[in-house]
């Protein structure tokens, strides 16, 4: 369903900017030409936004009674999820190899269908990882059923519980190894049925199951890195809980360079999917039911969408207690309240019982350093709040900043030119940024709404009135004060 029906209001002012966001434009061009006579419904492209700007305005509002909402932040957050295995418990069919993350891997060998429909047929793909020589531990010795042999030497925390095995995708990783495995959602089609490599540590000791997920989109690439580098960091031996991480969910979009489906859906408007639905529902469902079920908290990483650019950020839903909680271990990252929309991986997950955020860092198309980095230290933050790392030096508690926001839109259309850079603090009223009329040389000022701090604009490009260009975030209460 590329196209819907959207009531316009005053349909001369909106307009523009769904056409100007919709990617196939056509459709809806005739009805633009209306000189400024109402048009009371008109057909334009679904907006193909992200959380970027419509999910974040048409979000419910937060709720201001944070003592009530996030009391709960005290409670301690790892032990009793962890042990709560999700619903879609699976059997094993075999033992996945013990390798080491950083070594380079073969290519993926076809996996079975994963579906989850149907018990997974013993499966070969990780099986041919080689197992690393120089695996510091040598866990393919631990059979299954055998206490693994924690390392006495950790000087860490109350006494950890050893973990037990973990299964996923037919494979029982056995506590303090990592491994790669392949998902694929079964859906045979040239090009789909493709595997996905899947990463997974099992720590040596018990804790929750945090899912990273990154490429819903598949030109976000952001994500993809801080993926890699935050789980290619973990010592099994020294981690309590275990680590899914699934780098490159949109595998076809990612080949492409496309945000969507080849079918050119969006896959996070499906979730939690159907397995007898549209190609997107599909692969949505058997995402959700082979991995993201055996999640207790879900960080699934975004970029800003259609040439945006945002501040590395969290959108959470901060009326859901254990999102909110959840947010207060990510280090210095700014938090938008945004109760999401349905069909987002986000709400889905949560609706499931599996604390979720989004992060959304940097724009899509692009590897962009500083923006990896702040998404990798602030997980690393996230893990040792829930207890699952212990890191060397801690310097201060995590410090999440929170937002109120709003966006502010160009009243009219031409080339947008910034006059402020991402995380600039800003005053009300300030100029922002213009657009210049390339046709009559108007140049139009855009001011800020509020004092602020811009955590999202839109890079240089051309704009049609209408487009939000600059994401303004006030400093919130924080919850639970
Ligand atoms: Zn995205």
């Amino acid at each position: 369903m590329l196209f819907r029906r959207l009531s316009v209001l005053t349909s001369t002012r909106i307009l523009p900017w769904a056409l100007a966001l919709a990617l196939p434009v056509s459709v809806a061009a005739e009805t633009a030409g209306s000189e400024g006579e109402k048009t009371p419904e008109t057909m334009v492209a679904a907006l193909a936004e992200d959380e970027s700007v419509e999910d974040v305005e048409q979000s419910e509002p937060r709720v201001k009674e944070p003592g009530a909402k996030s009391g709960s932040a005290k409670k301690p957050p790892t032990e009793d999820v962890a042990s709560t295995p999700k619903p879609a418990s699976q059997t094993p069919n075999k033992v996945a190899p013990n390798i080491d993350l950083k070594d380079v891997a073969p290519p993926p060998k076809p996996s079975p269908n994963t579906d989850s429909a149907s018990v997974t047929k013993p499966a070969q793909p990780a099986a041919e990882a080689k197992v690393s020589e120089t695996t510091p531990t040598e866990d393919s010795e631990v059979r299954p059923g055998e206490e693994p042999v924690t390392a006495g030497t950790e000087n860490l925390t109350p006494v950890p519980k050893p973990a037990e095995s973990f299964t996923l995708l037919g494979n029982e990783i056995l506590p303090g190894t990592s491994t790669r495995l392949a998902w694929s959602p079964g859906i045979q089609i040239a090009g789909l049925s493709q595997p996905t490599p899947i990463l997974v540590v099992n720590g040596a000791n018990a804790g929750p199951t945090l899912c990273l997920t990154g490429a819903i989109h598949g030109d976000e690439l952001n994500g993809i890195e801080i993926i890699r580098r935050t789980m290619y960091d973990l010592d099994p031996e020294k981690l309590s809980g275990r680590v899914v991480g699934v780098p490159i969910v949109n595998l076809p979009g990612f080949q492409q360079g496309s945000r969507y489906l080849p079918d050119r859906r969006d896959l996070n408007r499906h979730f939690p999917g159907s397995p007898d639905g549209s190609l997107a529902d599909r692969i949505a469902y058997s995402l959700f039911e082979n991995i993201i079920r055996r999640c207790n908290l879900l960080v699934d990483i975004h970029t800003g969408s259609l040439k945006r650019t945002n501040l590395p950020q969290l959108r959470a839903d901060m009326n859901n207690p254990d999102v909110a909680t959840l947010t207060q271990g990510f280090d210095r990252m700014a938090v938008v309240h945004s109760s999401g929309s349905s069909g987002m991986l986000r709400n889905a997950a949560v609706e499931a019982g599996i604390t979720t955020v989004t992060m959304e860092a940097g724009e899509s198309h692009r590897i962009q350093e500083h923006q990896i980095e702040a998404g990798v230290n602030s997980l690393t933050s996230l893990m040792e709040r829930q207890g699952m790392i212990s890191r060397m030096f801690v310097w201060s508690d995590p410090e999440p900043v929170y937002y109120d926001s709003d966006w502010i839109r160009a009243q009219h259309g031409g080339i947008l030119f910034s006059d402020v850079e991402l995380g600039a603090r800003v005053s009300e009223g300030e100029i922002l940024g213009y657009v210049a009329d390339p046709i009559t040389n108007a140049q139009y000022p855009i001011r800020s709404s509020s004092n602020g701090r811009v955590i999202g604009m839109a890079v240089d490009q051309v704009v049609m009135a209408g487009f939000a260009a600059y994401h303004i975030g006030t400093e919130a209460e924080i919850p639970g004060e």
